[in-house]
């Protein structure tokens, strides 16, 4: 038996190659439903400290040790970005370089990975914005303007600005929910073609 943090920080128990979500802690017993629970009714308990109580009951389906390998790599993944400056291909590479070929193919995507592990890090107080942000993927500069004290960012690439220059209608949005804390993330969106793209600029909270 182990526990695997989620994204979302919550607690998810692994045992022979099941996952279970926590369902409710009762006088001190917690109790775990598979991950699974909308198809499959395999329940297990736990104590306050983490002992199991009772087995699991039997599942609807087969286990999924790939799920469970790619979950804690995960969880390791993000581990790293939080304690650690390391770069986030670094990261990546590492906690998948001892995952099996038959296994990898139950990881997400490396753009995915990689944005799962940014959101995890905040912007460095004061050292303005790291290098992997300044750039696309494929290596075009990102940074269209910036001021002295890392309160605000805007994000474009040439192309970007080309395809907005294009297009008569424009649609924006803000959200919180993305950025590093304290600041805003508004985008500027076009639509091409029924694609859209984007165009990024970080705010900070008091600006607004
Ligand atoms: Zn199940």
């Amino acid at each position: 038996m182990e526990f695997i943090s989620s994204e979302k920080g919550k607690r998810k128990l692994t045992l022979n190659g099941f996952m279970y979500v926590r369902d409710k802690t009762k006088k001190g017993v917690t109790y775990w439903r598979c991950e699974d629970y909308l198809k499959c009714k395999s329940r297990v308990s736990t104590s306050e400290d983490d002992i199991l109580m009772r087995a699991p009951s039997e599942h609807s389906h087969p286990p999924n040790s790939a799920r469970v390998i790619v979950a804690r790599a995960k969880a390791s993944m993000r581990d790293r970005a939080v304690k650690s400056d390391e770069r986030t291909s670094n990261i990546i590479q590492s906690e998948t370089q001892d995952i099996s070929l038959a296994t990898a193919g139950a990881l997400p995507k490396k753009t995915s990975l990689q944005r799962m592990i940014q959101r995890k890090r905040v912007c460095p107080e004061g050292n303005g914005l790291m290098d992997e942000l300044r750039v696309t993927p494929r290596g075009e500069a990102f940074v269209l303007e910036e001021d002295d004290q890392n309160e605000f960012y805007m994000f474009a690439s040439q192309k970007n600005l080309d395809i907005l220059n294009n297009c008569a209608n424009w649609f924006c949005d803000g959200t919180f929910d993305v950025a590093p804390l304290g600041y805003q993330l508004y985008t500027i969106h076009a639509l091409v073609n029924e694609n859209a793209t984007a165009t990024h600029i970080h705010r900070d909270r008091e600006q607004i």
